[in-house]
């Protein structure tokens, strides 16, 4: 099956857009911030907090880098002035890392500003492993600055459980992930059991220490084990929330984890780049194909049952 994904994943480019909209659409809350402030509103009116990404990475010029810092100023400001119920989560490579490092930075450290005048939260995404490293050290100088700044560790790295031990900080936000870059096994869990228990164990460690726990996952059976720790352990519902990618189905699990009281937020990503992105996304991670696919199987079956 993989290989068949692989397959379709590595035509993609050469389709024309029409042909990869159907893939992309369902995660994306549209082009313009407008289209994604009204699914924000939507969100917050059901009951969810959000999280609101511009597409894109790996820009290859500082003009680019420029205008997504100041896209990203917008998206801030439009969410205080609409009191929204929203952080922004955004990519270092967006705003330079790797091209100009010492840019990238200096974008980050200005979006702290930017998160603390307007009590906007911050979230650092984490990209491949080279910027691994150095994405934990503009955090700890981005959360001096904001003390609403996030981060993302990846249950898949062998170096995570340590991590969490060394940015163990009364303020530390984290939001834990499996991890969706292919990495090699020197330096990553392969397997889906073993990157399961490596992430409840990052949970424990997360919790027993002073951070904030973001547990964002759309695997039922793993957030069946994070509650039983939850419930376990007595931790407080002021000490973690759940995290979901928008558009991808959960059933009744969304609303089930709010009746208990639970905080869901949910990652909106929007903007032009959305082809790019997807297709970058789908050949990183062909698996994605399987997911739409039985999606739309899902939805059609739902369907004729129905009719
Ligand atoms: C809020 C949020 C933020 C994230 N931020 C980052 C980040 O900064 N860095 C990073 O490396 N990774 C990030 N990820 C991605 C994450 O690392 C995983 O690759 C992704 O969530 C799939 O793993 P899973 O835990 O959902 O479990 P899986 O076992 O992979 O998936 C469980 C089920 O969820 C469904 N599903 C999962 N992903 C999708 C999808 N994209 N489309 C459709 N259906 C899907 C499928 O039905 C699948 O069977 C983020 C994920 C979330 C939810």
């Amino acid at each position: 099956m993989l290989g068949i994904n692989s397959f379709i994943a590595a035509l993609m480019p050469f389709f024309p857009k029409w042909f990869v909209r159907p893939f992309a659409k369902p995660y994306v809350a549209g082009e313009t911030l407008d289209e994604a402030i009204e699914i924000v509103r939507q969100l917050n009116a059901d009951g969810f907090a959000a999280t609101m990404d511009i597409l894109g990475e790996f820009v290859e010029s500082k003009d680019e880098a420029n205008e997504i810092k100041d896209a990203y100023t917008q998206v801030i400001q439009c969410i205080a002035e609409n009191d929204l119920d929203s952080t922004i989560s955004v990519k270092l490579t967006h705003l330079g890392l790797g091209m100009d490092d010492a840019l990238g930075e200096a974008h980050m450290m200005a979006l702290a500003d930017v998160g603390k005048d307007n009590n906007v939260g911050v979230t650092i995404d984490m990209e491949n492993s080279p910027y691994t490293t150095q994405t934990f050290e503009i955090y700890k100088r981005a959360l001096a600055v904001h003390d609403r700044m996030g981060t993302v560790i990846q249950a898949y790295l062998f170096r995570s459980l340590d991590d969490i031990k060394h940015l163990d900080a009364p303020l530390l936000n984290l939001r834990i992930c499996k991890g969706i870059y292919k990495e090699s096994p020197d330096i990553a869990i392969q397997e889906r059991t073993a990157i399961n228990d490596n992430y409840v164990e990052m949970t424990k460690a997360l919790l027993n220490g002073s951070g904030y726990a973001c547990l964002a996952t759309h695997d039922l059976s793993l957030i069946d084990r994070l509650e039983a720790l939850i419930e376990s352990e007595n931790i407080p519902s002021d000490r973690f929330e759940f995290q979901v990618l928008y558009g991808v189905p959960m059933g009744n699990r969304l609303e089930e984890l709010k009746a208990k009281g639970y905080k869901v937020r949910v990652y909106v990503p929007f903007g032009e780049a959305w082809f790019e992105y997807s297709v970058r996304r789908l050949k990183e991670n062909p698996k994605i194909i399987s997911y739409v696919m039985g999606n739309w199987f899902k939805k059609l079956s739902v369907h004729l049952f129905e009719s």
